[in-house]
This record gives structure tokens, sequence and C-alpha cells, in this order.
């Protein structure tokens, strides 16, 4: 499953090729992905210019002319490519390399933009990744958009945010961060990180960045500082257009190179040298130091 900051770097990636592109022929190779698409999904996207692409969460949102929005989410392995004269490119950079085979290819997306033509290509093999379209004035009402909680990066989230959010919560901390109607799209990955780059241990009371007249203390505002950090390096090491493929393949292990804890069981913490344990929270493995986060 792709993280937030490489959905963000597949929002940039995007954005540069098709922002004020001309969407012409849409193709479909099958009926859906996780679920079928939407009624006349091709007619609906034909002739359409895309204003502007932004992100909610892990899901692209592209708004178009029509007042409607293609809301797409790339699920576990889906990806874009985009293809210009004789040469393609990926939008955006993954950990772990993206499919290119043309069996997997399951929309093509024909458009015509500032420097011509181009085609958008969406490639899914295990096809859990998703497409609607929906009425910009509807966006916030829709099943997948409307339970979620904060956006990370959006100017709102702060420490006086999370600490009400948290406030009265007895849950550790580590799951609160991964709860998305509370916090939107942090992922396994980037929650430990902020929380080493926090000092906070994850098995603490999420309720407690909050003190007893609800307000927020030192921890909340560094921890809310530290996610929107880590996530933010993230995206800066992910880059920020499209990538030809001997880049987007052969550093796969650009955004993994900056991680302190996760994945580095036994290893020494890079702040202490104590050794960094591995614990489960809520099914999924937490990655911290118990010398130094607290
Ligand atoms: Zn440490």
């Amino acid at each position: 499953m792709p993280e937030l900051p490489e959905v963000e770097t597949v929002r940039r990636g995007l954005a540069d090729a098709l922002t004020g592109a001309r969407i012409g022929q849409v193709r479909t190779n099958r009926r859906g992905l996780r679920y079928p698409f939407p009624a006349r999904f091709a007619s609906r996207l034909k002739g359409r210019r895309i204003d502007s692409i932004g992100r909610r969460a892990k899901y692209l949102l592209f708004f178009l002319d029509s007042g409607e929005v293609l809301l797409a989410h790339l699920g576990m392995s889906g990806s874009f490519r985009v293809v210009r004269g004789g040469s393609e490119a990926m939008a955006g950079r993954f950990r772990f390399p993206r499919s290119k085979a043309q069996t997997h290819d399951h929309v093509v997306i024909a458009a015509e933009g500032a420097k011509g033509g181009l085609f958008v290509i969406y490639n899914d093999p295990r096809r859990f990744g998703f497409m609607d379209l929906v009425a910009a004035g509807e966006l916030e009402r829709h099943p997948r958009i409307a339970g979620l909680g904060i956006e990370p990066l959006s100017d709102a989230f702060d420490g006086t945010a999370l600490a009400r959010l948290f406030a009265g919560r007895s849950t550790p901390l580590k799951s609160a961060l991964l709860d998305q109607r509370l916090v939107a799209g942090i992922g396994n990955i980037y929650a430990c990180e902020a929380l080493w780059q926090a000092r906070l241990a994850p098995q603490r009371n999420a309720g407690g960045l909050a003190t007893a007249s609800g307000k927020a203390t030192t921890a909340a505002h560094r921890l809310a500082r530290e996610i929107r950090d880590v996530l933010a390096r993230a995206i800066a090491a992910g880059g920020s257009t499209l990538h030809d493929f001997r880049q987007a393949d052969g550093e796969p292990g650009n955004f993994q190179s900056d991680f302190s804890v996760y994945g580095r069981e036994g290893d020494p913490c890079p702040r202490c040298g104590g050794a960094i344990r591995r614990v489960a929270q809520s099914g999924r493995s937490t990655f911290h130091c118990p010398t130094c986060q607290r």
C-alpha cells in the first residue's frame, strides 16, 4: 500500500502533466477495478478540462470543468504512467517498483495539454484501486471521503487540533495516529518515525496529549510538528515531477534510506544508541526506541 508521501508525489507528477489539459478519448479495458466504474464513465470525462489535481488522504482528486471530480485511489499496486511522444514516465516515486505490464493497463486517457498530446495510463495488477466520479459539491459527502479525519499536511493540523482529537482517549498514541477517522493518511511507517522524532513512546495514552482542561501539552505540539516534518521530508525525497523508469526503478529505497526506526529492529537508535524494538499494536508492527522515547 503506498503511503501518503508517495501518493503526494503521484499527485505532483500528474499535476505537472495534466493541469489545464483537455481530456480526449477514454478507454477502459475492463468493467471496473475494485468496484465497477461509474455509469457513462468515459463520456463524462471526454472533452472535460482538468482544472487542478488535489489530494485528500490517499485519494487523488481531478477537478474537472464539468463540476465533477474524478476520485482515484491507487489501492495496493496502482500507478499512473504518462506517455508523450515516444517516451514514458511514471507519475510519482514509489518505495517498491510498479508494474508496466500492458495486461494490467486498465484505463487509458488521451489528453491535450500545453505541451501537446499525451496519454495517461492507469496500471494496477492487484486491482484494489478504484475510480469514481462525484459532483464537487458532494465530494465531502462521498462515502470514501466523509469519515476521514484531519489532513496532517493541512494548515488546520497542529498541536491544538491533535490534542482536541485525542483528549479523553485511552488508546495507545500510536493506534490513535493510525485511526483514519481522527487523522487521515499518516500510515504505519510515518507514525513510527514521527513518534521517534518527537521522543514519545508509542504505548503512551493518546488522551495524555491534552491537559485536564483540554489544552495541548508541549508533547502534542512537538508531535504535530514532527508529523508534518517527516511527511514533508519524505515528499521532498520522492521528488516532485515525473520520473523516467530508470530513476523510478533504480532507486526504490529513496524513501526508506531516511527511516530512523521503521524496519530497524535490533539496530542501534541513531539518537541514543539503545536497541530499537518491534512490538505489535492493533495488529501492526511498531518500531521504537524504549530508551529515548518516553
Ligand atoms: Zn533512542
